[in-house]
């Protein structure tokens, strides 16, 4: 099969990482016969330097033709001061928006062989724990209505979290659609003892459940989820919830893993073009040094494999080799913890990886 994915390599360690997904996407072109066709567009602080905007029009055309779009990351300190809507993060936002990206994927596992970098007792690092949070991405307070005003106490501040049926009813499809991909387990994260919109949420999650039958759901407070989290994440496997809620939870649970090198992100709309990324962000300290961990871009092409192309073995084999190295006791710098040797570069990490699929 032939795929057509927009490259959007961005900034700092951006091109680094991007050229190490490429280089096992064409690996696993040829192990399974398919051809990847990569074109590359500018967004972020190199969109801004080379066209003064942080994402032209032709990366947003070029995106939205693609059958996916694989990005690094963007921003850096060169641009930090540059007013708030010529901002590379705004490439983020705008191509989110562009695409009507409404769900985040972010999977969080606790690698068998990274088990001393994560930050939790040692009895509950031994169960381990491998999930995927879902977040809404478009809805609730994060876009509702907001403003300033004259209240009963004097000059106040206000935002509003809404949802509509049809929000929850797409957001609630995608987390059972993942589940069916894993182990058949949703948790459903809401705040429904306090807020009406997590009533809707409750009521609309479960009329959804019921056209999932293999897939059990279960309601959790999201006070209660923050404490789980960190006491019991053995007991998650797909992790559903509103756009705030997500955002804070979905950084908790990628912290609890122990390393941001490793983590990819996928984010999906109603068609099966989606933007996959790492979760962390340039990285400047490190960039152009050839020091960067490609493991959480390399997951992000695995997932694009397995998300918008349906390549489930191809994602697989990607996963396994990632696996294989880790086991192997090869680290890049942010990972090398108390191992001992020499970490390995950008480049010798993404040739091990090749070797191993
Ligand atoms: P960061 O994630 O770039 O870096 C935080 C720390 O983690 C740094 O020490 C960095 O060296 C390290 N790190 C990150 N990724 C790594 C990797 N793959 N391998 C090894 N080490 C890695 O976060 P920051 O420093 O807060 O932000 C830097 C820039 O990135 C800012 O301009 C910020 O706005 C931007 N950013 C972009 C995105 C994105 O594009 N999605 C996300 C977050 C931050």
């Amino acid at each position: 099969m032939q795929y057509n994915i927009a490259l959007v390599k961005g900034d700092g360690i951006g091109p680094e990482i991007v050229d190490s997904a490429v280089r096992v996407l064409e690996k696993i072109g040829e192990k399974f016969g398919h051809t990847f066709n990569c074109t590359p567009y500018l967004a972020g602080g190199c969109a801004i330097d080379a066209c003064g905007v942080p994402l032209p029009d032709e990366t947003v055309e070029g995106c939205k033709n693609a059958d996916s779009v694989l990005l690094g990351a963007v921003g850096g300190p060169k641009w930090d001061k540059m007013p708030g809507n010529l901002r590379p993060e705004k490439a983020l936002l705008g191509l989110r928006s562009a695409l009507g990206l409404y769900t985040n994927l972010r999977p969080a596992r606790l690698y068998n062989s990274l088990k001393e970098e994560c930050p939790l007792r040692p009895d509950i690092v031994e169960k381990g724990f491998d999930l995927m949070m879902v977040r809404e991405l478009t809805g609730g307070i994060y876009f509702g209505e907001r403003g300033r005003r004259d209240g009963k106490y004097g000059p106040e501040a206000y935002d509003t979290e809404a949802y509509s049926v049809m929000e929850v009813e797409r957001i609630a499809r995608a987390a059972f659609d993942a589940a069916r991909k894993r182990n058949k387990k949703v948790t459903s994260i809401d705040k429904a003892n306090v807020l009406e919109t997590s009533r809707l949420w409750r009521e609309t999650v479960h009329r959804i459940a019921e056209e999932y039958p293999d897939v059990t759901v279960t309601d959790m407070l999201v006070d209660n989820a923050a404490m789980q989290l960190v006491r019991n994440p053995s007991q998650f496997d797909v992790v559903v919830t509103s756009n705030m809620f997500g955002d804070i939870l979905s950084d908790e649970a990628s912290q609890i893993t122990g390393s941001i090198g490793l983590l990819p992100s996928a984010s999906l709309g109603a068609s099966k073009c989606g933007l996959y990324e790492p979760i962390h962000g340039s990285a400047p300290d490190i960039a152009g040094q050839n020091k960067a961990n490609p493991i959480a871009t390399i997951l992000s092409a695995a997932m694009m494999l397995r998300y918008a192309f349906d390549l489930a073995e191809e994602a697989d084999a990607i996963e396994k080799a990632v696996d294989a190295v880790l086991d192997d006791g090869l680290r890049t710098a942010d990972i090398i913890g108390r191992s001992e040797g020499t970490p390995l570069t950008c480049t010798e990490m993404t040739d091990e990886i090749l070797k191993r699929i």
